[in-house]
């Protein structure tokens, strides 16, 4: 090819040299000189893209290794190479020279791109056509500059993403109260108009509109806080929260937060939804505090009737027992075999409501009666319930231990009368064997200030069905007959321990026994009388 001998640097010259050749030798020598003195890398290519000149800028700011660059040489070679060494032409991913020659095609004047080099590094390349269809590219080194640029860009973009993805109305202002950043979330839940949504509108005019249209937050009062006012607080207010109801009733919880040059940033959460949530919950808990100030309104109330009936109760009821036996008394002899029956089992009846109105009233002083808490030692209880049940035990031949029991915080007469029915029911529901009761203490389960008392015995047992069933009031399993009691005693237990902050429950296989178990707080815990 005739143009690949041919300088293009002489035909550059050539138009301009009419001084003849010496002229032209030292128009050369200095477009040779000035090429090489140039901070850019040149490298000059004909119409057939093979390389005719270069300067060693070029080879290093490539760096080329040695004797790489030939003159002659295509530049898809240099693509190539490039390519596979992992420099990036961002612009143009096409490192073929049909892809090289279509771009030029498509240019036909001048054009700058970016290749990155593997070291990071950035050459801008200045693609120039000569008029016989060669060109010159120039490159320099970019690097800093762009990387910054593009540093920046991303960190803008990334910033611009988050704006535009969070749940939250974001403005920023700078320090002389202009916005510099938002996202159309903080207008959109403000419901402020586009026309508003720009870079640098002040604070005050944000501040203004919203005063027109009458919103003010939680902190404002309609009329007492003067624009200026406003603004200097906003100035100097930073760190705030405050809340905000917009006419549709949303609310709107907006804070500040100072930023480090100057400035603040704006939040704004719609927290309609939490409101509403707080709001129903409090609502449910005034609700709830109501009706268990009913219930322990009724329940006193309950208490003291009951209080009241069964004392008031006793005293005819006294007076048709002994009337009773004062006729039997009298009158064996004239009443006859049925009258006398009919007159014990008018006795055995009085008899026996005396028992439950005293045991009802038993009932009713658990939580009326009871003394303040103060430590009570079990150990010292058991003594005084063992002497109380000696007889019951003699009689059935059974026996009641225990294990060291702790000290605990409570009335000590209603700890006797808890142990006291705990056992005395254990030696009344005794099976064929004569009974066995063991009291025992340990910590209670997932409540380090309890410790948990247990009765065990090896009584009768309880089928699982009427676990829950035995601890209410006049609840009892069996005929009259054949275990006597009125079905108070473990309804007196369940009053006794839940005034003292404990829980009571029963474990039983029946047939083989049963444990019921308390929880009673420790000494030295805060009690809950
Ligand atoms: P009472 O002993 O007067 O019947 P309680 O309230 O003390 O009333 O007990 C209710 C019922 O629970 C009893 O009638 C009995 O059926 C059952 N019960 C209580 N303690 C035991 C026990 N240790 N073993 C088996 N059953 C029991």
């Amino acid at each position: 090819m005739a143009s690949r001998e041919k300088n293009p640097l002489d035909r550059a010259q050539g138009g301009a040299t009419a001084a003849g050749p010496a002229a032209g030798a030292s128009g050369l020598l200095n477009g040779m000189e000035i090429l090489e003195a140039l901070t850019q890398g040149v490298a000059i290519f004909d119409a057939d893209f093979r390389l005719v000149h270069h300067n060693a800028r070029f080879i290093d700011l490539f760096d080329f290794p040695p004797d790489f660059v030939r003159i002659g040489m295509s530049l898809e070679d240099i693509m190539i190479f490039n390519r596979e060494r992992g420099v990036k032409d961002h612009n143009n991913p096409t490192t073929t020279l049909e892809g090289l020659a279509a771009r030029v095609a498509r240019r036909a004047g001048p054009f700058r791109v970016e290749l990155e080099l593997p070291d990071g590094h950035v050459l801008a390349l200045r693609h120039a056509p000569l008029h016989d269809g060669g060109f010159v590219n120039t490159y320099t080194r970019i690097t800093s500059r762009s990387l910054a640029e593009e540093h920046s860009r991303q960190a803008l973009a990334l910033l611009q993403d988050v704006l535009a993805n969070m749940a939250d109305g974001v403005r920023v202002f700078d320090k002389d109260l202009k916005l510099i950043a938002f996202n159309e979330r903080a207008f959109d839940m403000m419901d402020m108009p586009k026309e508003l949504q720009r870079v640098g509108i002040s604070y005050q005019s944000l501040t203004e509109f919203n005063r027109m249209r009458g919103d003010y937050d939680s902190d404002d009062s309609a009329d007492n806080i003067s624009m200026e006012d406003r603004v200097a607080r906003a100035r100097s207010g930073t760190g705030r929260s405050s809340l905000q109801t917009l006419p549709d009733g949303r609310v709107i919880q907006k804070r500040r937060n100072a930023m480090p040059g100057g400035g603040f940033v704006s939040t704004y959460s719609d927290i309609t939804g939490l409101k509403r949530t707080e709001e129903a919950l409090a609502e449910k808990a005034r609700a709830l505090e109501a009706a268990l100030d009913e219930l322990k309104r009724s329940n006193t109330e309950l208490e003291q009737f009951a209080y009241v009936a069964s004392h008031d109760l006793q005293e005819p009821l006294r007076m048709v027992g002994s009337y009773c036996q004062l006729l039997s008394r009298r009158y064996r002899d004239k009443l006859g075999e049925d009258g006398q029956e009919f007159i014990g089992y008018a006795v055995d009846g009085a008899e026996r409501m005396q028992k439950l109105i005293n045991d009802l009233l038993m009932y009713s002083r658990v939580g009326t009666r009871g003394k303040t808490p103060a430590p009570v030692p079990l150990e010292k209880i058991m003594e005084a319930v063992e002497q109380n049940l000696k007889i019951a035990i003699q009689e059935s031949g059974g026996r009641v231990t225990h294990d060291p029991l702790p000290v605990i915080m409570g009335d000590d007469v209603q700890m006797v009368q808890l142990l006291q029915n705990l056992i005395g029911n254990a030696l009344k529901f005794r099976g064929e064997a004569p009974p066995e009761v063991h009291v025992s203490a340990d910590a209670a389960p997932g409540d380090p200030r309890r410790w948990r008392i247990s009765v065990r015995d090896n009584g009768i047992g309880i089928e699982p069905a009427y676990f829950d069933r035995i601890f209410q009031i006049f609840q009892r399993l069996h005929e009259r007959g054949k275990y006597p009691g009125t079905g108070i005693g473990l309804a007196v237990c369940k009053k006794i321990v839940e005034r003292h902050g404990g829980v009571i429950s029963v474990a039983s296989t029946p047939g083989a026994g049963s444990t019921f178990s308390f929880t009673l707080t420790k000494e030295g815990s805060a009690n809950e009388f």
